[in-house]
């Protein structure tokens, strides 16, 4: 199978940041396997703009150095790399002061797609607007491309939006999740809306309960100052489980059309009732192997900063009325497993009898590793002895069905800075829901915060708190097990 890759229009990408982290580690790495594909024109052009007091060449140096230490080990002949480097440059810029935004602004051309990225942290993302906005870059069909986190809370969500908005409409503003540019991600889309077989079945009335999983086996590191400011819930619920929960709950959208598509997010992220503080576990990893604690991490004995968290959802709509979306995330846990299955119920009757044991259908979607679908279904045991029943995976990874194709399945990054060189914002957060979202949660962590709530410890290497079971178990139910 040969995979269609449709060049994108000649653009000028300033990426502010463009010597940070996630440029290199990112960003970066995305456009070169971009170029190597095919899909970016000769005219295209990419500018670094950064602090780093660099000329083009030492960027150029800095770009290739980053290609081959996070490319994943994706290379192409020499002379590409050369091609690729010949449509860098880089510019020192300052955000918070006027040097060096003249001499970008001349280097910004007529006639092609102008796309800002603030791949910086977002205290400068008003600083920067309002330069692009005084050096006339700011232009009717620029497009801006702003990281997470969006704020930290409804107030400054709603504060960073209103900043944008004065120099940016919501259509020129492309507010990343990655998690959206995921394969996974929209072939789910893909499984609920292109087949006839699921969507019918897709209801409280069929689904018994829904799990969504990121679990994540390093901890916080070095950047324990950091995430202590945030925690599981701000740094992944609000945004990536969250987004997850919206694509499986959503109503169809009449068209796979930006607007169409947020407007029935929006919808799922309104009707998600308050949880009950109950239904929240919060965990902290302790010391385990080599690695310190969370606490020892985040530099402060006291931290309640949680690494961990469970928590029950309900939807309050016709759809999902009484069916539980069960989201847990968490680091230094046993698997590094993204993961969302949709457990369908028992069938309403065994004519096999209670040996027969329980057998329930279960979808799961796969983000992370070995991208890909598996359904359980219900069968015989092979063989003879009577009719015991055992469940086998339909098991459809990406690698095995498709081969070549889906060994270079297109990071997150690279495809989402290509749909903004294309000007489809359907896998980018519109500014309401950002705010939805920050609604839903701000309550939660006042809650918590109000009660004093002191996360539990839990062991490295397991699958969380105890606790987090118990919130399964009082159920009758039972997380999926956290497999490598
Ligand atoms: P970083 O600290 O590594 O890089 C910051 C960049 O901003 C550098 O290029 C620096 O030169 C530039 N910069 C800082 N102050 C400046 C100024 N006054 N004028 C001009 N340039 C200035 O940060 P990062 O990890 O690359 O993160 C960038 C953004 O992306 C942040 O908002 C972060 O939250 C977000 N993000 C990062 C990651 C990641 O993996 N690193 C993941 C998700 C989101």
């Amino acid at each position: 199978m040969v995979s269609r890759v449709i060049p994108v229009e000649p653009f000028d990408l300033v990426i502010f940041g463009g010597t940070g982290d996630l440029a290199r580690r990112k960003i970066l790495p995305g456009l070169f396997r971009r170029f190597c594909a095919g899909q970016m024109p000769d005219e295209a052009r990419i500018i670094g703009a950064a602090r780093s007091d660099i000329d083009d060449d030492g960027y150029r140096k800095m770009v290739a150095e980053a290609i081959t230490e996070f490319g994943n080990g994706f290379t192409c002949e020499a002379k590409t790399l050369d091609a690729f480097l010949e449509r860098i440059g880089y510019v020192a810029v300052d955000a918070t002061g006027t040097g060096g935004w003249d001499e970008l602004t001349s280097r910004i051309r007529d006639g092609v797609v102008h796309a800002f990225y603030f791949s910086v942290g977002p205290s400068l993302f008003g600083d920067i607007a309002e330069r692009l906005h005084s050096h006339g870059l700011a232009r009717e069909d620029a497009r801006i491309v702003v990281e997470k986190p969006f704020g930290r809370d409804l107030q400054s969500a709603r504060a960073l939006n209103a900043t944008l908005a004065e120099h940016f409409r919501e259509d020129q503003i492309y507010r990343i999740d990655h998690y959206l540019g995921k394969e996974t991600v929209q072939n789910l889309m893909a499984v609920r809306f292109g087949n006839v077989l699921f969507e019918p079945l897709w209801n409280a009335q069929y689904v018994d309960h829904i799990q969504i999983t990121v679990a994540e086996t390093v901890g916080v590191g070095g950047r324990g100052g950091y995430y202590d400011k945030s925690g599981a819930m701000r740094d992944m619920v609000q945004n990536h489980l969250m987004q997850l929960l919206c694509l499986i709950a959503m109503e169809p959208p009449s068209k796979f059309e930006p607007d169409e598509v947020r407007d029935e997010k929006l919808k799922v992220i309104r009707a998600l009732e308050p949880v009950d503080p109950h239904h929240i576990v919060r965990g902290q990893y302790a010391a385990g192997g080599d690695e310190a604690s969370y606490r020892e991490h985040a530099e402060d004995p006291r931290s309640t900063t949680e690494s961990f968290i469970a928590l029950k959802a309900h939807i309050s709509n016709w759809r999902w009325a009484g069916t539980p979306f069960y989201l847990r995330t968490g680091k230094r846990l046993k698997a590094r497993t993204s993961e969302i299955a949709v457990v369908f119920k028992d069938a309403p009757h065994s004519i096999f009898g209670v040996d027969a044991g329980r057998h329930r259908n279960v979808l799961a979607i796969r983000l992370q590793p070995n991208e890909g679908m598996t359904l359980d279904v219900t069968i015989k045991e092979p063989g003879p002895g009577g009719m015991r029943l055992i469940d086998v995976p339909l098991d459809m990874s990406f690698a095995d069905a498709l081969g070549e194709e889906a060994e270079e399945v297109t990071d997150a990054y690279e495809r989402l800075i290509m749909d903004v060189i294309r000007g489809n914002q359907t896998l980018f957060m519109r500014g309401d829901e950002v705010e939805a979202a920050w609604a839903w949660t701000d309550p939660l962590i006042e809650g918590w915060q109000n009660r004093g709530d002191v996360p539990k410890p839990y062991d490295p290497g397991t699958s969380g708190p105890d606790d987090s079971m118990m919130l399964m178990h009082r159920d009758g139910r039972r997380w999926r097990e956290l497999k490598k």
